[in-house]
């Protein structure tokens, strides 16, 4: 099956009682068994519900993977890859990943004696330096919140894996979706997702999921996921297949209008700096044009005026881009990573890494491009 075919059957069949195109919210805790332990494969909805099966097989077939989990968050599923590790192991991950991705490492497992090196992924060398004895995990996000900076994912991989085969690597493909960049295809272990964004789509839900193509990974994070707990619920997980079965008509769009947005920026003479993957001057345009399809929705740039003045002046006067957390929906919003999705990050951190005051984040929707490009233009003015 094409991508665009799976997105809409990849993993599905019909509901077995009564032919339900969809499938049933099989909103239940739990299955009556005919004998202690007889029972039709539900025993208990954290560790399975049909519903969330459905959307499971879902996620596996759009990654390539042969199996897939769904979380009550993005954060949780990035939880349960870290709980493969053990203290003293480390991981080494980008300089430049989601604000929470960070804060987790940081302060929910540094304290638990696993380490972390956080490195810029631009150049291979700069992984493979630091690889030790210990290190256990890379974490990749590609392209990364909210600076849009590109890692080789199958450079990296390699690289890691000639080192010692037993390292695992995991990608974010939040901002990507397997509709431009497929990493399970270019080696790497695990994706995860914040399905929050693009698989959702819609705004109108919270979830995480990982993709696998290895049984005994796959067997570790689901005793991870059942142990720990942090499941999606089934009206959640009936939501994002609803989300998931237009993700591929859904991108096509935010990638027209993302690159319309980013060389509107381009030649506007307010503007800075404009980070979009999909433009010739971005340090990564090669990469990005080698590993992905397409360069997506996603665009950050800087004002000429680069006064916090400035930029909220321009996050308060947008009127079609909704000044709001969160990124991937239909919807276009605006964001000021400094302040919002980034705080979590020390500023010495952020200013090292250039998410100053001046740096605003579009997350591109799917509206008509005159209203969007009008509407930036008037809050420019
Ligand atoms: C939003 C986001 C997350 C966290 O996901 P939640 O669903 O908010 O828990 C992780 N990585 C990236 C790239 C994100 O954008």
């Amino acid at each position: 099956m094409k991508f665009n075919t799976k997105t809409i059957h990849g993993g599905q069949k019909h509901e077995e009682a009564t032919g339900s195109v969809m499938p049933p919210i099989f909103q239940t805790s739990t299955y009556a068994q005919s004998s202690p332990g007889v029972h039709k494969g539900y025993e208990y909805s954290r560790a399975a519900n049909p519903t969330r099966t459905a959307l499971e097989n879902a996620f596996a077939s759009i990654e390539n993977g042969s199996h897939g989990f769904a979380f009550s968050s993005g954060l949780s599923a990035i939880d349960c890859v870290l709980r493969l590790l053990e203290p003293g192991d480390e991981v080494i991950a980008g300089d430049d990943l989601y604000g929470g991705t960070y804060r987790m490492f940081t302060r929910l497992f540094g304290k638990y004696g696993l380490k972390f090196k956080f490195v810029d992924m631009n150049n291979v060398e700069n992984v493979t330096n630091v690889v030790s004895e210990s290190t256990k995990l890379i974490w990749l996000e590609t392209p990364t919140n909210p600076l849009m900076k590109v890692a080789d994912i199958a450079e990296i991989t390699k690289a890691v894996k000639d080192k010692n085969q037993n390292i695992l690597v995991t990608v974010d493909n939040t901002f990507a979706t397997p509709y431009l960049q497929r990493p399970l295809d270019l080696g790497a272990d695990i994706v995860m997702h914040s399905a929050t964004k693009y698989l959702g789509g819609h705004s109108d839900l919270v979830m995480g999921a990982l993709m696998v193509k290895d049984a005994k990974l796959a067997e570790e994070l689901h005793f991870i996921q059942f142990a720990g707990g942090a499941v999606a619920g089934p009206m959640d997980s009936f939501l994002a297949l609803r989300g998931v079965k237009t993700l591929h008509i859904r991108m096509q769009r935010h990638c027209e209008n993302g690159k319309a947005i980013a060389e509107y920026l381009l030649n506007h003479p307010k503007v800075g700096k404009v980070y979009y993957p999909g433009l010739e001057d971005h340090p990564n345009h090669d990469i990005a044009k080698k590993q992905m399809d397409d360069f997506g929705g996603m665009v950050s740039f800087r004002l000429k005026d680069e006064s916090k003045e400035a930029a909220f002046k321009f996050l308060e006067s947008t009127k079609v881009f909704t000044l709001a957390e969160s990124l991937g929906g239909v919807e276009s919003l605006v964001n000021h990573p400094s302040t919002m999705t980034h705080a979590s990050i020390p500023e010495p951190e952020r200013e090292k890494i250039g998410i100053t005051d001046s740096l605003i984040r579009l997350s591109v929707g799917i509206e008509d491009i005159e209203d969007l490009i009008s509407d930036i233009e008037q809050a420019l003015n």
